[in-house]
Order: structure tokens, then C-alpha cells, then sequence
């Protein structure tokens, strides 16, 4: 839901988790962390009688409901499709502009793309089998009484319940989860890229585990609140959900990324006046730009812009400044696209209004699988099972669309950066050392690109890079 914009997708195990995302940084839960979980229904204990689902037969005033909220959904939904198609920038050349293939083997030598393949290979089981786990989980929970069964046993005023029923399923989850994150951990130090002990992980994924528990948790209890008092509920959740994405995204920067990093502002020096002309140049307000202490984590490259309006920011990697800084600069004219264009903020609303159309989905869903999962209603505490597992579904489902739009829109910071530095040479020595330290996927395979890929691949960027000096005249690197 935060939404960040990076020069470069790291191979990152915690992409975008389920509500709010602050896990980033610290790699929280393996590629698709939805905040789902199940349980293993071990019968010991005193297990509560399934309490029979109690369907009031359907009157023509529910079936009046459903239809406004369907009739709300579609509408809502053809809107997010408009926007998304007409504010997405699916050329960012002029047209005319000679296309040129991409082509790993012109820039990286034979031995460089074995490693990417070969740390492909080592990272895509892990992250395979946790999108397999977030998916099977999230079914057992919408589609299995399960997740109601193990959450009856909870006793207190239905607010602790929620409370108490996000920490429950979140902690079996993140249990079962935890072994594959060691897993792809061991793979990036294996490759060097990692730069934590486990007291040091450890503690960032638990942090991580913890704000997104506990805005799940401020998210179910409204939803439990409204569903328990109003009928129409599907109309306050989806703007509280509209609301809360916003929220989540201009706080993000000053509230949850000092969780994981530290940031202090950069030392004057040339760089610093460069950078800050540079953005004069191009018209973007810049202050400052920020340094992250990301070395204490990881030895990967990478910039990226958070927040909008009075918390935006552009953040620079510390392990970038070890770059020649011509290419720290071509990083930050590629942010400035970002900044320029308002990325973070159209995102974001643009987020909002897709998680407003999953709350009018949910109202319309969940009448469906009540009886499945032997629920009584949505102000039922046990519900918050199966709303997590549909929760979760809605991410895993939702990524490739947010993918295809993140391409286009990096694609568009990388034409800026071009424009504004006209110097496509040392584009693609940046591009080169992002992808070399990075370990970046050369050849991502379909799979992969659809269901990860929030950038253009090194070899797209490079050859982006060309044709745009062929447009422009200026020597092709
Ligand atoms: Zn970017």
C-alpha cells in the first residue's frame, strides 16, 4: 500500500506485503508476505462445536443491497481501469524513436550472467514456496471453516478477539514462514549481499511482523466496528480504506522508515550541490537529500523517493556513494523523474481507490463465504480469518497489475534522467553496476517478470538508454 519508488528492483524477499507495507526495507515475510496465515487444527484442548452459520433467509432487502454495492463495484472498477490505462506511460520515447533489442551478451560477459542466473535459481525456490504457502493458507481461510474453528477458542469483548485473532493467525504464518526467509537469507550472504548477523534479521523481521500485524489489526477492527453498525457497511469501508492507504503512504517516510534505518541528511561537498543544482535545474523542490544507513543490511544499490508533499523525500543508499558520482547523479535524476511526475502520489491514490474497490468486493464476497467458513456475519470476531485470507488473496492477485504500471512509470524516470543529464554513456555504466552488485535477474523468465518485476530488466533499461541516444544524437554507449 506505502508506495515507494526505487532506481532499482533489489532482490528483495519482502516485496509489498498485505495492508500497509513497511516491511520493505527489511525484507519482511518471503515475496508475497499478505499477513495470511492458517493453523494446524490440532484437536487437543477443548475445541468449541462448530457454531452453525446462522443464514437469515435472503430477503429482497439484502438482495437490493448486494445489487448497489455491484453496481458501486463495476463502476468503481471501470474508473481504476480508465486512470490506470490513461495516466500510464505506456511509450516514454518520443515517437520515432529507433528500437533496439535488448541484449544481455553485448553488455555482460558470460560469466556475469551465470551468476545472475545461477543466484536466480538459488532465490526463486524460496520465493516460489512462500507465494505457495501465502496461497494455500489464504485459501484454507476463505474457503475452510478452519480459520473460524481456531479463532472460536478465543474468549473477550469482540475488539480483543480481532486484536487477538490478527496476532494468533499472523504468528502461525510468520512461524511457518520463518525457515524459508533463513533459507533466501542464507542465499544473499552466500553471494554477499547481506551484510546482517541473525540477532540483527531477526530483530528487523520482527519489527516488520509487528507493524504490519498491528495495522492489520487498526484495519480489521474498523471494518468489524462499521460492519457491526451499519448495513451499507461497504460504503465507510471503502472510504476508510481510501483514507487509511493515504495515510499510511504520506506517513510512511517520518514514521515507519526510521523503524528500519537510519537517515541523516548529506554532507555539503560537491556531490551534494550537484545534486541539489541539478534538481534546481529541472525545476523539482529538493532540500536535501537523505543518506540511509542501509549498509548495516545489505550491500545493494539503490536510491528511491517516499511520501508526497510535506513528507517527500529522496533517499540515497550509502552504499551508493562509493559509485563514481556522475552515476550517483544519474540515480537521482532518475528519482527526480519520480518527484517530478508526483509517482508516489498517483500511486498512492491510485492504491487508494483499488482498495476501496476490494472493500465493495469483500461486502459482495463475503456473503458468499459465510457458510463456507461457517461464519455468522462479518461482525463476527472469527471472521477476521477468512478476511485475512481474502486480504491476502487480493494482493498476491493484484501484483501483476501493479507490476505492469510500476514498468512503465520506471521506464518514464529513466527517459527523465536521460533527458536531464543527455548522458547516456554513463546511464549504462550505472546500469551495469546496479545489475552487477545487485545480482539482478538478466533473463527474467515470463513467470517471474509478470509476478515480480517492478523495474525494467538491466538489458530493457540499457537498450532504452540506446535508442534514445539514436534519437537524439548523441554517441550510442
Ligand atoms: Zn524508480
Amino acid at each position: 500500500m506505502s508506495e515507494r519508488h526505487d532506481a532499482e528492483g533489489v532482490a528483495q524477499e519482502g516485496e509489498e506485503a498485505g495492508a500497509a507495507s513497511p516491511s520493505r526495507p527489511s525484507s519482511g515475510g518471503l515475496v508475497h508476505g499478505g499477513g495470511v496465515a492458517t493453523h494446524e487444527d490440532d484437536q487437543r484442548g477443548h475445541p468449541e462445536p462448530p457454531r452453525p452459520a446462522s443464514p437469515a433467509p435472503e430477503g429482497e432487502g439484502d438482495r437490493r443491497l448486494r445489487r448497489q454495492a455491484g453496481v458501486a463495484l463495476v463502476l468503481l472498477g471501470a474508473a481504476i481501469a480508465a486512470v490506470a490505462a490513461l495516466t500510464t506511460p505506456w511509450r516514454v520515447l518520443a515517437e520515432g524513436a529507433p528500437p533496439v533489442a535488448p541484449d544481455a551478451a553485448r553488455d555482460f560477459t558470460a560469466a556475469q550472467i551465470a551468476r545472475s542466473a545461477a543466484f536466480d535459481a538459488a532465490t526463486s525456490l524460496p520465493a516460489y514456496l512462500s507465494l505457495a504457502l501465502t496461497v494455500v493458507f489464504a485459501g484454507l481461510l476463505v474457503a475452510t471453516p478452519l480459520g473460524a474453528r481456531l479463532l472460536g477458542r478465543l474468549r473477550g469483548p469482540w475488539w480483543l478477539r480481532v486484536i487477538l485473532g490478527v496476532v494468533a493467525l499472523t504468528a502461525v504464518v510468520e512461524a511457518v514462514r520463518w525457515p524459508l526467509g533463513v533459507w533466501f537469507e542464507t542465499v544473499l550472504r552466500d553471494y554477499g549481499l547481506s551484510t546482517q548477523d541473525w540477532a540483527s534479521w531477526s530483530a528487523d523481521r520482527l519489527k516488520s511482523i509487528g507493524v504490519n500485524a498491528a495495522l492489520l489489526a487498526v484495519m480489521l477492527l474498523v471494518l468489524v466496528a462499521l460492519t457491526r453498525k451499519v448495513r451499507r457497511w461497504w460504503i465507510p469501508a471503502a472510504a476508510g480504506a481510501f483514507a487509511f492507504t493515504l495515510a499510511a503512504s504520506f506517513v510512511y517516510p517520518v514514521v515507519f522508515e526510521p523503524l528500519f534505518n537510519d537517515f541523516t541528511p548529506m554532507r555539503g561537498g560537491a556531490l551534494r550541490a550537484n545534486l541539489l543544482a541539478m534538481a534546481e535545474r529541472d525545476g523539482v523542490p529538493v532540500e536535501d537529500v537523505l543518506i540511509a544507513d542501509a549498509s548495516r543490511r545489505t550491500t545493494a544499490l539503490n536510491a528511491y523517493v517516499s511520501g508526497f508533499g510535506a513528507t517527500r523525500r529522496i533517499v540515497v543508499y550509502d552504499t551508493l556513494l562509493k559509485a563514481p558520482q556522475t552515476e550517483v547523479e544519474l540515480v537521482v535524476a532518475h528519482e527526480l523523474g519520480h518527484a517530478k511526475k508526483n509517482d508516489v502520489l498517483y500511486g498512492t491514490l491510485v492504491g487508494g481507490l483499488g482498495a476501496g474497490f476490494g472493500a465493495i468486493l469483500l461486502f459482495l464476497v463475503f456473503g458468499l463465504l459465510r457458510r463456507r467458513t461457517g461464519v455468522a456475519s462479518a461482525g463476527d470476531p472469527r471472521a477476521v480469518a477468512l478476511l485475512m485470507g481474502l486480504l491476502s488473496l487480493a494482493t498476491v492477485a493484484s501484483g501483476p497489475a501493479q507490476n505492469l504500471i510500476s514498468r512503465h512509470v520506471e521506464a518514464r524516470a529513466d527517459a527523465h534522467a536521460l533527458d536531464l543529464t543527455r548522458d547516456p554513456a554513463t546511464f549504462v555504466a550505472m546500469q551495469k553496476r546496479l545489475a552487477l552488485t545487485n545480482i539482478s535477474d538478466l533473463s527474467p523468465d515470463p513467470v517471474e517478470y509478470v509476478l515480480y518485476a517492478s523495474h525494467p530488466s538491466a538489458p530493457e533499461r540499457i537498450a532504452m538508454a540506446r535508442s534514445w541516444a539514436k534519437l537524439n544524437g548523441v554517441p550510442e554507449p
